[in-house]
């Protein structure tokens, strides 16, 4: 496991919650549009766990909660080492994940060691549509049993999809929306063509008013939506 960034505060990636953030290095999926290709091909920087629980421990007057992102965390095994070591200074914990180990997930919701996760859904759970989206060839099974995992877990969780032009549009949103049925938060993501892992995909996001339109068709399926990026 590599760190490759560790935000010392942040009030924008756990609401209500005054965090800091791990960024973990690697992804298993190559999406096309991710905005953190120096994550995923894993740049140099390996900062010591050390540093980072040291640096909690000294501020846990004002830092509650600890965001652990990436990349994707749970392709390291040694995730569940790292979040033990956090636990053990009473921090809350939120994973973000793009749901591909499910048994992890699992056993880390079951240790009970995350209180909330951050799941990215990209497309409608058809391997065609999906593998299009996180840019390999995706087996939507094990999507689908993170899902269930979170449904059953009684933890927090909320929904992330980024809405990209080419890959998702309205009519496979209602799709999404359908696999999704029944869960409690989505966050509509506007896509940012700025830096994206593939070059190619520099093209024009969707007007505000079309993600405003799959935020309104979201809540007939999802109870809380909100829309962010603009
Ligand atoms: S957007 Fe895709 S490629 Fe980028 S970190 Fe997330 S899952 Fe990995």
């Amino acid at each position: 496991m590599r760190i490759a960034g560790f935000v010392k505060t942040t009030l924008q990636d756990w609401e209500g919650k005054n965090a800091c953030m791990v960024l973990l290095a690697g992804c298993n999926f190559k999406c096309p549009y991710c905005n953190r290709p120096d994550l995923v091909s894993g740049p140099e920087e390996d900062i010591d766990p050390a540093t980072i629980l040291k640096y909690i421990k000294e501020n846990k007057d004002f830092l509650e909660a600890v965001v652990i992102s990436g990349g994707e965390p749970t392709m390291h095994s040694d995730l569940y080492k790292l979040i033990t070591d956090l636990r053990k200074l009473k921090v809350k914990i939120k994973l973000d994940t793009n749901g591909y180990s499910p048994d992890l997930l699992d056993d880390l919701i079951g240790a009970k060691l995350v209180d909330k996760v951050c799941i990215n859904i990209m497309a409608p759970l058809d391997p065609v549509l999906y593998s299009k989206a996180a840019g390999i060839d995706v087996d939507v099974e094990r999507i689908r049993r993170s899902l269930k995992i979170l449904d059953g877990s009684g933890i927090t969780y909320e929904i992330r999809t980024v809405i990209v032009p080419g890959i998702i549009n309205h009519e496979s949103f209602v799709k999404l929306l359908k696999d999704l049925d029944g869960s409690k938060s989505m966050i509509i993501q506007q896509f940012d063509p700025r830096i994206t892992l593939d070059p190619k995909m520099k093209i024009t996001p969707y007007p505000k008013p079309v993600l405003v339109k799959m935020a309104e068709t979201a809540k007939g399926y999802i109870e809380r939506v909100r829309i962010r990026g603009f």
